[in-house]
């Protein structure tokens, strides 16, 4: 069995002691590194995904266990994609999610000035120089994976040409692209990484933060490993893909003299979630050109949109949880997102009455004018939550999928001659069917027994189906915007493709009862048998409520 394999523990997350990092941790708590100390970098170019969540989860809750800290780090050293936008929401995420980096908000771009000395002391000692080799030389200078590459022609400039060049790059003498800084490490190393890799290049570019105070820019394998030495980052988690960049992680940090409790990397596997696009360039495509309604689009795998639908930090904390953390890449069901959201709401969110589907039913020996209010939990499953009252009469709507002219088997709601209960209020028999000129239903008629009420202690006879409705005089009208899956496939996966889900929106006008209309932007309700909803904090007015649908109540989503 494989290392790997021994140390996952399905489903643990944090709390299991057999996620292969806490092993790790404890490891080094046992070499008496007392502190630990971790980060989460996120670059400043997107939005931040459920998949960052796994990492911010991780970062930040390894610190918590263990009495450490965590630092946000923006990984600010591309220049040319990154937006104060993104900063800020990104922040705001965070936050959102229920962590605290407390004063240490830090920007890799801030270190300018050391990764520029780091590269002088290279130079000096003689293990970086600068090359005039074009990408496409260097690209045929470093070998395959089978053969080893070939030294560069400029490999042995002297420390002094090589300290005046890359004096010069900085001081923009030179075009973009003409020359770059490497590491003189080994052209003929296995490991394709660890050949002479760039470590400066030069980018004539705007940063957001430090303008036009520099034109060369360092690498992400040459600035990450520095930014976490500075800061005393003790374990630099990060995704597989760097598995192979270690040794040249360590290299880095080693070489710049950070030799006493160096950062040690760790790897493990991102998160891929079904019908779903992580890849931020793809995110980012998505919103550009407008097939979504921005980066907090309720479709959308972001914080910002899982936050829109109405998805709880807890609810996302826990699906971090249960995923755990292993070294194997996977691919996690989507439904198991959607399970957390119900777990986490099933207590605390009010369940109302709302009808999506509307057709008319008129009690016709009900007394016309008649309003009664009849009393209903607004929780069964919270009894603390109390209980309100709900207006009840003589013309109400219910689902149109609750009434069948011809039953089929097994259909226990209501048809021609068959008895029903509405929720907290009586008993009715279908007497009537009223159609239109074309056939189609206007409305089912209905009589009451009085003797039925619910709470009334009525022992008369059983009816199998309750029904939810709402009072046609007295309901809310608002807007229901139903989800499906943004993508039909998988488009993390190896193989699968971004196509989109042509019905991942339907938008329906619905009735409510009464008592939704007080209901504040980003309240949580669940709809009776319909799912759970939320207010929607963007498109809501105090007179047109909108509700997402955050997930419905068992998993019934077409998509596979
Ligand atoms: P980019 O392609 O823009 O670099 P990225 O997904 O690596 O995208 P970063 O902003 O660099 O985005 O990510 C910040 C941190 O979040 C990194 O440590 C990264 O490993 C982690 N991360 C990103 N995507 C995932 C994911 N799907 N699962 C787990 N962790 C992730
Ligand atoms: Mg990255």
């Amino acid at each position: 069995m494989s290392e790997e394999k021994n140390n996952v523990v399905e489903g643990t997350g944090l709390s299991g002691t057999g996620n292969f990092i806490h092993n790790y941790i404890q490891e080094d708590l046992k070499a008496e590194l007392n502190k630990i100390h971790t980060r989460f970098p996120p670059e400043p170019n997107g939005y931040l995904h459920i998949g960052h969540a796994k990492s911010i989860c991780l970062n930040f809750g390894l610190a918590k266990l263990y009495g450490g800290k965590c630092n946000l780090r923006f990984d600010d050293t591309n220049p040319t994609k990154e937006d104060v936008e993104y900063v800020e929401s990104i922040q705001e995420d965070v936050k959102w999610l229920g962590f605290d980096w407390e004063d240490r908000l830090y920007y890799a771009s801030s270190y300018f000035e050391t990764y520029y000395q780091v590269a002088l002391k290279l130079i000096q000692e003689g293990k970086a120089y600068v090359c005039d080799l074009t990408p496409e030389e260097m690209r045929e200078y470093r070998g395959t994976l089978s053969t080893p590459g070939k030294n560069s022609p400029y490999r042995d400039r002297s420390v002094e040409e090589n300290l005046d060049l890359f004096q010069r790059m900085r001081a923009g003498e030179f075009p973009d692209g003409s020359r770059t800084l490497r590491a003189k490490i080994d052209m003929a190393s296995p490991n394709i990484n660890m050949r002479d890799p760039v470590l400066y290049r030069i980018s004539h570019a705007h940063h957001h933060t430090t303008g036009d105070a520099w034109c060369i820019y360092p690498m992400y394998d040459f600035a990450h490993p520095l930014e976490d030495a500075i800061e005393g980052i003790t374990h630099s988690i990060c995704t597989m893909e760097f598995e192979d960049h270690r040794p040249l992680y360590e290299w880095v940090v080693r070489e710049a003299g950070y030799v006493e409790n160096p950062p040690r990397q760790i790897e493990f596997a991102r998160l891929g979630l079904t019908n779903t696009v992580m890849s931020k360039r793809k995110l980012r495509a998505l919103v550009e050109d407008g097939l979504v309604d921005g980066w907090d689009d309720p479709r959308m795998p972001t914080i910002s949109g899982l936050r829109r639908r109405g998805f709880t930090p807890e609810s996302i904390r826990d699906f971090c949880e249960r995923i755990g953390v292993s070294k194997a890449n996977s691919m996690v069901d989507s439904s198991l997102l959607e399970h957390c959201i119900r777990e986490d709401l099933k207590g605390k969110a009010k369940v109302v009455m709302a009808i999506l589907n509307p057709l008319k039913l008129v009690i016709t020996n009900y007394p016309e004018g008649q309003v009664e209010m009849v009393e209903l939990e607004n929780n069964p499953e919270n009894p603390d939550m109390g209980t309100r009252q709900v207006p009840f009469g003589r013309e109400l709507y219910i689902e149109q999928e609750d009434f069948m002219e011809e039953p089929v088997k097994k259909f226990f709601r209501l048809a021609p001659g068959k008895e029903v209960r509405l929720k907290g209020a009586y008993f009715v028999t279908c007497t009537d069917v009223i159609k239109d000129e074309n056939g189609a239903i206007l409305e089912v008629h209905c009589t009451y027994d009085p003797e039925t009420k619910s709470g009334s202690g009525f022992e008369g006879r059983k009816v199998k189906g309750t029904l939810h409705w709402v009072s046609a005089d007295y309901c809310v009208k608002a807007t229901a915007r139903l989800y499906d899956y943004l993508m039909l496939d998988n488009p993390d996966d190896p193989n699968g493709e971004m196509i989109m889900n042509p019905n991942s929106l339907e938008v329906r006008e619905c009735y409510i009862e009464p008592s939704i209309a007080n209901a504040q932007r980003g309240e949580r309700f669940q709809f009776m048998r319909n799912g759970y909803f939320c207010v929607d904090t963007k498109d809501s007015k105090e007179d047109a409520l909108v509700f997402n649908r955050i997930v419905s109540l068992k998993s019934s989503f077409k998509v596979k």
